[in-house]
């Protein structure tokens, strides 16, 4: 077993031959190297879980006194280790629970659920009962309903469309979902657009309990009566205090009411633990759930609806609460007006250990070792600044009401927000904007992962290159020179930055090797980390080492390193997924209603049950996306321009680099992830303006490339579909015009 010793850096010295780093001139790149290695030799495990200590001793929701004491506390920090800091306040509408019933009344014998997570006696803070939120889905609407039930496994679309073969509705009935496969609040979203009249979320030990491993305290996984909170606020048209859409939740913001809020859920929400579902699952009748849909619990599951009755009631204190954003900053020495922003959110639903403070303290040590670099004599060429973010958890209130009220500001300054939340041992997990693809890898390449001691990455390419799907997959993995990022989705603080101000956006954690199921629980605690996670926090001192590395990077760049060649590569796979997914519908539909034709269906269905023969549907008219192909094309070339010219300009030292003023070519480099916004955004959607990445309406965390072709295919509207493909090769368009305008410009300093 490692410990938290320290280990030799990953290159002991900086070689002179060693090619410099991207945007920076042999010369420049050789003293940022200097100061790079310095940094990663600071955070130190010891702070990581004194912070973590300290942060998490005791619940700290949005609204609680421990919130606000933590605010103040990372306040005291970031000015002892040298940053300018200050609180900024805002004001949001924040729901805790006033009456939550749960109760089988028909079907079974009478059962109340317990609704209530029992404090455990090794574990000492899980029993701070007084200050810990009831177990509730905050947003959900108040309600009070009596109906039968029917199970619908995750509660995804698809998972209707089973239910409608079965003959079975869920129209005036309380659905029971597991928790999984889409964010929560997409449950009882798609259950009221079915007509359902209440939503029931629980966490099946098959996905989150004993078919994991031994259960919380005997080891990491969800006990019985461990309950997953969260947020079920409708996300999809916009984030943040559901009262102040698109806009600052200030003082004197002009607010909806609560009966004007579009993002309460529609029908009463509540999720309980495994030990409270099991009763209810049992009384259901109807036919036996097919296999995917069976969960880990010793029953029968099927599909109702009833003869389980239930009655649910939830009634929450609809009140306004203060958040505290934590903004620390370091004013750039030679460019003031360029921001690079790190930020991690401090709020957590209870104690929080894992999420949020595990990601928070390495901000927190980055923002510490940052500042031991000024000491030192470093000044930064930009402004740095460093957010710990009140409010994540409702909804990503904090930072999305900050970057609504700077909105204007943060469009003409920021260069790059990197977010984190949460961390724990494993794979360097890459996330973000692509065409800060090369950037994030490179800087992935000087980080020593602490278990192997390979670099972070290549043990992300080698697990890569191991869990492919396949032998493309694999390939891809080999030779490409950087890995892809995934897309960000709507999981955390990124998702103001980049869907809604257009800034290029990372998001970088470990994880893959702790496992556990205490997620939003009481559990989630200093206990529970430092005996089943990162306990020697080595790979918290790993994050911020990354974390540091890539901000300082980014900061002290002649030229911004943005990196097109990547970027365009993704976009054309992008773009070819989503025409393979048009022509992969078509070919189902067809294939569907000529099953019908055949009775293919009717003949294979027992006549004892009951089975409904789907409805033939139009076939989807072949779509024109040769305006999306073109754009693709003219990207490549623009991307291949750029590189050319700065491959040109890096040559023998890139002196140019250094001395040519790049003004004019980092001012263009900065627009190139709003160039890929409109103002209107998506359609029906106007808070996610990003035309390449949005959280998919049904899917909330997982992010959709090209999304408003996707949506619109997705939902059948071919029309929409291939207007949308117009508007977004129109997009691409500008960015191509873009990146050639900076190679000019770049050619140009050069002469
Ligand atoms: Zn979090």
């Amino acid at each position: 077993m490692l410990t938290g010793a320290s280990l030799a850096p990953l290159k002991s010295r900086v070689t002179a031959d060693e090619a410099p780093l991207y945007g920076y001139s042999a010369e420049s790149s050789r003293v940022e190297r200097q100061w790079e290695e310095k940094m990663r030799a600071i955070p130190d495990p010891k702070n990581l879980r004194a912070y973590m200590e300290r942060l998490s001793a005791r619940p700290h929701n949005v609204g609680s006194p421990y919130d606000k004491d933590n605010a103040e506390w990372i306040l005291g920090k970031f000015k002892e280790f040298g940053l300018e800091a200050h609180i900024e306040t805002f004001s949001v509408l924040f729901p805790t629970p006033k009456e939550r019933l749960v109760e089988l009344v028909d079907g079974g014998p009478h059962f109340t659920a317990k609704l209530q997570e029992p404090p455990v006696p090794e574990d000492p803070t899980s029993n701070q009962t007084a200050e810990q939120l009831p177990t509730y889905n905050a947003y959900s609407i108040d309600g009070d309903v009596t109906a039968p039930l029917v199970y619908v496994n995750y509660g995804v679309p698809e998972d209707y469309e089973v239910l409608e073969r079965r003959g079975i509705s869920v129209k005036g009935a309380i659905i029971i979902a597991r928790y999984g496969k889409s964010w929560r609040g997409i449950k009882p979203m798609v259950g009221a657009e079915h007509g359902a009249v209440g939503c029931i979320i629980y966490s099946d030990p098959r996905d989150d309990g004993y078919s994991g491993g031994a259960v919380f305290p005997k080891g990491p996984w969800r006990p019985p009566e461990g309950v997953q909170r969260g947020s079920v606020q409708d996300s999809s048209v916009f984030m943040g205090d559901p009262l102040t859409p698109g806009i600052g939740a200030t003082e004197n913001a002009k607010r909806l009411s609560i009966k004007e809020a579009q993002s309460l859920t529609k029908i009463p929400v509540l999720p309980i633990s495994y030990a409270d579902a099991q009763p209810l699952l049992e009384a259901i009748g109807g036919p036996v759930a097919p296999r995917e849909w069976r969960g880990g619990l010793a029953i029968t599951y099927r599909m109702g609806p009833g003869p389980a009755k239930v009655h649910l009631k939830v009634f929450s204190n609809w009140d306004m609460k203060p958040l505290y954003d934590v903004i620390g900053k370091i004013p750039g020495s030679t460019f003031p007006d360029e921001w690079v922003i790190r930020g991690n959110h401090h709020d957590a639903w209870v104690n929080g250990a894992e999420d949020p403070i595990s990601g928070m303290v390495t901000v927190l040590e980055e923002a510490r070792s940052m500042g031991e670099l000024l000491k030192q004599g470093w000044k930064p060429k930009r402004t740095i600044i460093y957010c710990a973010w009140d409010g994540e958890e409702p909804g990503l209130l904090g930072s999305t009401e900050w970057v609504e009220t700077h909105v204007d500001d943060l469009r003409k300054h920021a260069i790059m927000y990197v977010n984190s939340d949460s961390n724990s041992r494993g794979f360097l997990d890459l996330e973000g904007s692509h065409t800060l693809e090369h950037f994030i890898n490179d800087v992935a390449r000087d980080v020593q992962d602490p278990e192997t001691r390979l670099s972070v990455w290549k043990r992300a390419q080698l697990h890569d290159i191991e869990n492919a799907s396949g032998t493309d997959d694999r390939r891809d993995v080999r030779d490409r020179h950087d890995l892809r990022l995934d897309m960000l989705g709507g999981g955390s603080d990124h998702a103001p930055f980049i869907n809604f101000a257009g800034i290029a956006s990372l998001g970088i954690g470990f994880g893959g090797e702790d496992h556990g199921g205490i997620y939003h629980s009481i559990y989630d605690d200093f206990y529970w980390y430092t005996h089943f996670s990162d306990y020697d926090f080595v790979y918290g001192r790993a994050l911020s080492q990354t974390g540091g590395t890539a901000i300082m990077r980014m900061a002290d760049a002649d030229l911004l390193p943005f990196q097109f060649a990547d970027f365009a590569d993704d976009v054309k796979m992008y773009v070819r997924e989503v025409e393979k997914f048009a022509n992969q519908q078509r070919d189902e539909i067809q294939e569907r209603n000529l099953k019908i034709v055949e009775g293919a269906y009717e003949a294979s269905a027992d006549p004892r049950e009951t089975w409904v023969t789907p409805k033939k549907e139009d076939i989807p008219p072949h779509l024109n996306f040769a305006p999306l192909d073109n754009a693709v094309e003219t990207l490549t070339r623009s991307a291949t321009e750029y590189q050319k010219v700065l491959d040109r300009v890096s040559a023998n030292g890139g002196a140019v680099l250094a001395s040519a003023s790049l003004n004019e070519v980092n001012a263009l480099l900065i627009q190139s992830e709003r160039t890929l916004t409109t103002p209107e955004g998506l359609p029906g959607r106007f808070w996610y303006k990003h035309e390449l990445y949005a959280p998919g309406t049904y899917t909330g965390y997982a992010a959709k490339a090209i999304p408003a072709v996707r949506e619109n295919l997705e939902q059948k509207k071919w029309k929409e579909a291939e207007e949308a493909a117009a508007r977004v090769a129109q997009v691409l368009d500008n960015e191509s015009a873009l990146i050639t305008a900076a190679a000019a410009k770049l050619s140009a300093v050069a002469k």
